[in-house]
């Protein structure tokens, strides 16, 4: 077995030991990589690059939010790798993965390095490839649909209905330890007067304070939704307004992955008596 794999399953549990990046074989020997998106989950929102990607992979190694009945697509001899904190570990370093990816494509494999949504949209996507066209390895990206995405298609809102909003921000809730945190008041101030759907990735464990700092620019009854799980059979979504947006999450508990959208978009939804299954 290739020593990344052994490494793999080693490294993840005890987290002392470290890859060779030196341990590969003559260039002739190289092999692929592409770096895939896995969309939100339901196997039918996949790109068809996507799919022949994950189905022609030696190698996958896969973020935590990538679906099981995305993996079930791969072939029954590849080798799954789950990279991402509920992979076994409390917590799988970056460099770790962008070591492993190396190794695995200097073995000659064909290596699908495997994220949810798109690769490209938060999630460290954006580092990875950098790392991987630094050691000269050509890399194939194949976008995902991104979360944001598929949340508001969920619910039938159209994110720039031009009735409501002129643009559409995709921002973290969660802030980079060290890096100068968001600044809401502004982003708010921003979104009234320009009119833009605010569509939050991370946001759950943060949201009581970008609540209260979004309501110094927006109105206290714009509307929220909140979605769990979007386009898995576990999907929730609660409809709120900004005002309400903590207490809501904490009274449905809902809990992670979630995207909150906020805006003037969602007004259609509040007038319609949503399904429960679709609605909380
Ligand atoms: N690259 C991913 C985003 C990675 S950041 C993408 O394009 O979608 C991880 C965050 O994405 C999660 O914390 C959550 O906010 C959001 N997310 C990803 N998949 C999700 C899903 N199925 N349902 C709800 N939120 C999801």
């Amino acid at each position: 077995m290739a020593p990344y794999v052994l490494a793999s399953s080693a490294i993840m549990n005890t987290g002392k030991a470290t890859p060779t990046e030196n341990d590969h074989r003559s260039p002739a020997n190289v092999g692929t990589c592409s770096l895939v998106g896995a969309g939100p989950g339901d196997p039918e929102l996949l790109t068809l690059k996507a799919l022949k990607a994950i189905q022609a992979a030696t190698v996958l190694l896969v973020d935590d939010l990538v679906s099981d009945a995305v993996l079930a697509l791969a072939a029954p001899t590849a080798r799954i790798v789950r990279v991402g904190k509920r992979g076994g570990c409390t917590s799988t370093p970056q460099a770790f993965v962008e070591k492993l990816t190396l190794m695995a494509v200097r073995d000659g494999q064909t290596v699908v390095r495997l994220k949810g949504g798109d690769p490209l949209v938060f999630g460290r996507g954006g580092e990875e490839l950098a790392h991987l066209q630094a050691a000269g390895i050509p890399v194939d990206v194949i976008n995902g649909i991104t979360a944001g995405f598929a949340a508001a298609t969920s619910l039938g809102v159209p994110l720039t209905h031009r009735n409501h909003a002129h643009g559409v921000v995709f921002i973290t809730g969660h802030a980079r330890p060290g890096d100068a945190a968001t600044d809401w008041k502004a982003l708010a101030a921003a979104a009234h007067s320009a009119r833009l759907t605010l569509v939050i990735y991370m946001g759950l464990s943060n949201a009581a304070h970008i609540q209260s700092e979004l309501l110094h620019g927006l109105p206290a009854d714009t509307p929220a939704a909140v979605l769990q799980n979007v386009s898995l059979p576990t999907q929730r979504c609660a409809c709120t307004t900004l005002g309400a947006l903590h207490t809501t999450i904490e009274r449905e508990q809902l809990a992670s992955p979630c995207i909150i959208v906020i805006g003037d978009v969602l007004h259609g939804l509040m007038q319609l008596p949503l399904p429960t299954a679709l609605c909380a």
